[in-house]
């Protein structure tokens, strides 16, 4: 996953009845009687679970020890009551995937699939503080590659749905733990499984979104899940020309006509967009943005994407302009073989970020207009990657994942759909027609977000509350 988006707040301060909450647990839930409460003991049991898997090494490449992961899981489950057979751990290359079942009372229901991931990016011990796969603890922080992208999310989802079962709860519709093996990198088992379990009613996956917590603090101010994401594609722009010697210069060159084509490119802004979650970004995210002339731009771009005004301004911010529509930007140059002789080819790179609801070829054709030229040859060269068609909204989710957060969190914690800018295993059930959404209860300082970084890390005080989102989004969504 990638970081929750980062708004730029915010010495806001908190009111003190959102102090109050922080930490109230299930104090604040509807249905005491309905919704337990996570006792010390199951708090225990999910941090042992995170920390003997942040101990396993489970990195692409030699060595990769995923599928002891997924063993260390599937005992969990087993001792928690699923059958042997209900908990598939499937071998695919050097990694594996992990499939368990909960049946549910009701077979005509489609299921509900709780998606994670078990490898980690490579971390070198050299380069961190501790031993990135010698997990500790420390202060109130567990410190390893996998606290926060997304060992203990895992942990904490895989014990919480262990802690249903001991708790007698029984679900009317089936529920499927699905965790994928190479998320961080070629995503096969991503695909896999999301072709696996295209017949799910919905997919909530831990990896991604989160919540940020009041900046040196542990007090929740907001929390993001994701419902999108933008698609990824990569474009060659080409100019090749006979060449020369370059005491002799020809009318046309390779490097200069690339040159003029980058530069419309560059100027070349695609239309502003929106759409249901981006729109609610922008409304809920204001409130947070320090600067008053930002936050009214990001309020009038919410009520009307094409004023010119507002517009500008939030695309002029680097945080917010991919929110506002497809982008693409040159990232890579070569070109010309000689000090001394006429270019005979020149390359770069365009790196577009498409909105949903466009395809890798509609946004090839718009460049090609963009740069008007027969001699720039632009092909799209992308490696691997899938436009998820726009997901749809689904209130029953929407509704319940509030109900958690507040729940676990406090009432006052603010409540942000948010489109993602990079990819996770939900764009493959996104991309078979299953709608997926990435709702991490994990709350993070914004100073303190190292997933795929040095010295990762995640705040102990999430594993209560993160227990209790579970305890009522899970039976809401399987009752
Ligand atoms: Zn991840």
């Amino acid at each position: 996953m990638t970081n929750p988006t980062a708004l730029r707040i915010l010495t806001v301060a908190v009111a003190p009845a959102a102090l109050a909450f922080a930490g109230a647990g299930s104090v604040a839930v509807a249905r005491p009687s309905a919704v337990p409460v996570p006792t010390a003991a199951e708090e225990a049991q999910a941090l042992d679970l995170a920390t003997r898997e942040i101990a396993v090494r489970s990195v692409r490449g030699e060595g990769n020890r995923t599928n002891e992961v997924a063993a260390l899981i599937k005992d969990r489950l087993i001792a928690g009551g699923w059958a042997p057979a209900d908990v598939v751990v499937t071998r695919r290359g050097e990694t594996a995937t992990l499939v368990a079942t909960w049946a549910g009372s009701d077979p005509k229901l489609k299921p509900l699939v709780l998606s994670g991931h078990m490898d980690v990016v490579e971390a070198k011990r050299g380069d961190w503080k501790r031993d990135p796969f010698g997990p500790v603890v420390e202060d109130g922080v567990l410190y390893g590659r996998g606290a926060t992208d997304m060992k203990f999310d895992g942990a904490v989802l895989v014990s919480a749905v262990i802690d249903l079962r001991a708790h007698g709860y029984k679900p009317r519709r089936s529920i499927v733990i699905a965790f994928s093996g190479d998320e961080e990198t070629v995503m096969a088992t991503s695909a896999a499984l999301a072709e696996e379990l295209k017949g799910a009613d919905l997919v909530i996956n831990a990896d991604g979104g989160g919540g940020t917590f009041a900046d040196g603090t542990d007090k929740p101010l907001y929390w993001l899940w994701d419902g999108n994401e933008k698609a990824y594609a990569d474009y060659q722009l080409e100019v090749t020309n006979p060449g020369g010697h370059s005491s002799e210069p020809r009318p046309d060159n390779a490097i200069v006509q690339l040159a003029q084509a980058l530069v419309k490119v560059g100027t070349y802004q695609f239309p502003p967009e929106q759409n249901e979650l981006t729109k609610a970004w922008f409304e809920r995210a204001a409130p947070f943005e320090a600067d008053p002339a930002k936050a009214a731009a990001m309020r009038a771009f919410a009520a009307n994407p094409n004023d010119a005004a507002p517009l500008a301004i939030v695309r002029a911010d680097p945080d917010l302009v991919g929110k506002t529509g497809t982008t693409c930007v040159a990232t890579m140059l070569s070109g010309g073989h000689a000090e001394n002789a006429l270019p005979q080819r020149a390359r770069a790179n365009i790196n577009c970020r498409i909105f949903p609801g466009h395809s890798r070829e509609q946004i090839m054709a718009q460049l090609k207009t963009v740069i008007g030229s027969d001699v720039v040859k632009v092909s799209d060269v992308t490696d691997g990657s899938i436009t998820p068609p726009v997901t749809p909204l689904r209130a029953d989710y929407v509704v319940a994942a509030e109900k958690a957060i507040h729940a676990a969190w406090g009432k006052n914690v603010a409540v942000i759909p948010n489109q993602a800018s990079g990819g996770s295993d939900s764009m493959f059930y996104r991309a078979l027609g299953v709608p997926a959404y990435n709702a991490s209860p994990v709350f993070t300082r914004r100073d303190e977000r190292f997933s795929h970084g040095l010295n990762e890390r995640v705040r102990l005080v999430n594993i209560k509350p993160a227990l209790t989102f579970y305890f009522n989004l899970i039976p809401d969504l399987t009752k």
